[in-house]
């Protein structure tokens, strides 16, 4: 049985994780941990822990935590995990260079899964979106679209990045040197070779996104649209499950998924 602690247990993810856990028989939740002052856990299923705030107090009885929270929560619930000595998958979006700088360096001493999307289908995507950018040439223009619900903290969505990052290796480029992010002030032509990237917000969306590849006379369109939360939190909860036998390193969904 896998001990997991949930950090940001009182978001939406958290919720939805907590709910999905009761599916999943190879898991028990050891720990749920949110920030002091959001920690009336009213709502919470009957037999689970209360929530609390030390996210190293949670690595101590756990095997695996769950990172579904803010970028700057990031270091901290690195360090506890370390702290604790148990893995981490890191689901929370809108991380920088420095952030990637900060799980490269845990992940020399423990097991890190980090995506910007824990769905199966979405993963998939990706590597249907590389396949094809490797095949086409930069004549066919890539733009994706994201749709998220109005709360949503960045843009574009940490999916809508790695989605393009899945373009870009697929053409071989740099996707920081190719990528428009919103085409608002611009005038003239699109450039050659440009991986565009546009963010819609609205209603309560649990994110939906569209890679158009469009050339000469005829486009393709690749698509996922979340439903739920639970395909993000089924996705976690199975990578958790998977990341506690694996030794320390940096790891994806792909790895687990074995796509
Ligand atoms: P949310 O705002 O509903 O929940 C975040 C929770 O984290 C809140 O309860 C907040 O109090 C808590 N939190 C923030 N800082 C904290 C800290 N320092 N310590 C403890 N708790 C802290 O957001 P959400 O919709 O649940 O999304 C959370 C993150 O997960 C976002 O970055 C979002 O983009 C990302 N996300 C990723 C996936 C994926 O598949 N990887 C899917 C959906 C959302």
């Amino acid at each position: 049985m896998v001990r997991i602690g949930i950090l940001g247990a009182g978001g939406r993810m958290g919720r939805a994780l907590i709910a999905a856990s009761a599916s999943h028989e190879d898991l028990s939740i050891a720990a749920l941990v949110d920030r002091p002052g959001t920690l009336v856990g009213g709502w919470l299923p009957p037999g689970a822990p209360p929530l609390g705030d030390d996210a190293s107090a949670a690595a101590r009885l756990c095997d695996v935590l769950i990172d579904f929270t803010a970028p700057t929560a990031l270091a901290g619930n690195l360090a506890a995990a370390a702290e604790g000595g148990c893995a981490i998958v890191i689901g929370t979006t809108g991380l920088e260079p420095s952030h990637h700088a900060a799980i490269d360096e845990a992940a020399a001493g423990l097991a890190v899964l980090q995506s910007a999307n824990t769905s199966l289908g979405v993963n998939l995507l990706a590597i249907l979106v590389e396949q094809a950018c490797s095949r086409l040439g930069d004549s066919w223009d890539v733009e994706i679209v994201e749709l998220h619900h109005r709360q949503k903290a960045d843009a574009p969505s940490g999916t809508a990045l790695m989605l393009g990052q899945a373009a870009a290796r697929g053409r071989g480029v740099d996707l920081e040197a190719s990528a428009v992010r919103g085409r608002d002030g611009i005038i003239g032509p699109r450039s050659r070779g440009a991986i565009g990237l546009a963010s819609l917000r609205g209603g309560t969306a649990a994110g939906d996104h569209l890679v158009l590849l469009a050339g000469d006379g005829e486009r393709i369109e690749l698509g996922h649209r979340a439903e739920s939360r639970d395909i993000f939190a089924n996705g976690a909860l199975a990578a958790a499950t998977w990341l506690a036998k694996q030794p320390a390193g940096r790891y994806t969904m792909r790895d687990m998924l074995g796509l």
